[in-house]
């Protein structure tokens, strides 16, 4: 640190030894007129200097500090502090005498620099990350915020990072209803475990519509109790769309769009646990086989036939509650799971099946084809140990209404 003490009226300034070493310059080479002084400002920065000394000059400042370069001996510039007052002033205020100090802050600039680049880069880096990089934080009380969120949260979102930057709350808006729950829970869960955050949900937005959203995170709990993530969220739409027509073509039947026989059976078993957990009540098991389908591929041949197979798959989705599932198990064999039905309840949907089908026959052009169907059924509850057997009762009766003419309902 250097100090100065300057004459105003007379134009001069006198600097300290230290002050003059700050430049690289002996107690000899410095003169002490002010107008040498200017030349070893930066000239760019002259003149917010000059106007911050005649501001004090002017009184409109209590004292004098700023920031500026200074040249060197060598001619390099050196980054200084300079502060300094008027210590007193003629009758009419104008200043006769000013003291203060200069400080060598290159080191503190050069690291400030450094500090200002690095940000400048960090922010570039997550602005152009396609996503929303972000660091969230959750307190104890439930508040949460975005302290950080890229420019990204413009096609995550569609909202600005200034709009989660007090309060996350716009979220529960854009966040699907059905997913919400959901995505709450999940920071949660990861706080109170401090285990990586996951969460795959969907938002609904105003330009882009449905989209699937997947983030992860990993928390880090703070001083304060609350919880800060680190992490991103990205768009992850088409690889949710291939999922589902994936699991789509891995349980449908292509002809009928019913449950194919695999993903039948998994539902049939789901139902089976459910009855073994007890609490609910048994469910009917129904096989279902068209009859003489084979003089039907015959008569109005395989097309019809396919078409015929897609009228009754149609009938039976119509008579279906929301919890029933409907599965083609075969060629033109199907089967029925109806939760909480009893034999009679079971009988009774078949009859409706059967009637509408007599009433309703397909109609194609100028042809009409009549379906008619044998009907096995069975119920399913907790004594059950697998859901074959179930199957294995419902298709034996089938086998019975078959052989006692068929276009009937058996009960096994
Ligand atoms: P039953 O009353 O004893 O059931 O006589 P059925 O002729 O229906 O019985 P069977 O099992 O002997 O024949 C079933 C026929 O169903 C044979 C097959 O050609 C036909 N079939 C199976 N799958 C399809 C299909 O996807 N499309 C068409 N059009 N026909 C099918
Ligand atoms: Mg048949
Ligand atoms: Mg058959």
């Amino acid at each position: 640190m250097g100090v100065w003490d300057r004459d105003v009226p007379k134009g001069e300034i006198y600097y300290s030894s230290d002050w003059k070493a700050i430049l690289g310059f002996s107690d000899a080479e410095i003169g002490s007129s002010i107008a040498e002084s200017y030349t070893r400002v930066h000239p760019n920065d002259l003149s917010y200097v000059r106007a911050a000394i005649q501001a004090h000059f002017d009184q409109k400042t209590p004292n004098y500090q700023v920031e500026h370069r200074l040249r060197c001996k060598d001619g390099s510039y050196k980054w200084v502090l300079t502060r300094g007052k008027v210590v007193s002033r003629d009758s009419r205020g104008n200043p006769l005498r000013m003291v203060g100090t200069t400080v060598d802050i290159s080191a503190i600039h050069d690291i400030s620099e450094k500090l200002h680049r690095t940000v400048e880069l960090l922010s570039k880096l997550t602005n152009e990350v396609p996503g929303l990089v972000f660091q969230y934080c959750l307190t104890p009380d439930g508040q949460s915020l975005f302290s950080y969120a890229s420019e990204g949260i413009r096609d995550i979102y569609e909202i600005e990072p200034d709009d989660v930057a007090t309060s996350a709350a716009v979220l529960d808006t854009i966040i699907h209803p059905d997913d919400l729950l959901a995505y709450h829970a999940s920071f949660r869960t990861s706080a109170a475990r401090l285990t990586p955050w996951h969460c795959e949900y969907r938002v609904i937005l105003p330009r882009q519509g449905l989209r699937w959203r997947q983030g992860d995170a990993r928390p880090q709990r703070q001083d304060d109790g609350s919880t800060a993530w680190y992490g991103f969220i990205t768009d992850v739409t088409t690889r949710k769309d291939i999922e589902v027509e994936l699991h789509r073509f891995a349980t449908t039947d292509f002809l009928t769009q019913l449950a194919n026989r695999r993903f039948f059976m998994v539902q049939l078993e789901a139902e089976l646990a459910r009855l073994h957990r007890g609490g609910r009540k048994p469910a009917a098991v129904l096989m279902i086989d068209l009859d003489y389908f084979k003089i039907i591929n015959d008569r109005w041949g395989h097309a019809n036939g396919d078409k015929a197979l897609r009228h009754f798959a149609a009938v039976l989705s119509n008579h279906l509650r929301e919890t029933d599932v409907a599965g083609r198990v075969g060629g033109e064999e199907f089967a029925v799971l109806l939760p909480a039905c009893g034999f009679t309840q079971a009988v009774a949907f078949a009859s409706r099946l059967q009637k509408h089908l007599d009433e309703a026959p397909l109609r194609e052009g100028d042809l009409s084809i009549k379906v008619t169907i044998s009907v096995g059924v069975a119920v399913m509850d907790a004594s059950d140990a697998s859901a074959e057997e179930s199957i294995v009762r419902s298709d034996r009766a089938l086998y019975r209404a078959k052989n006692s003419g068929r276009n009937r309902i058996e009960c096994g």
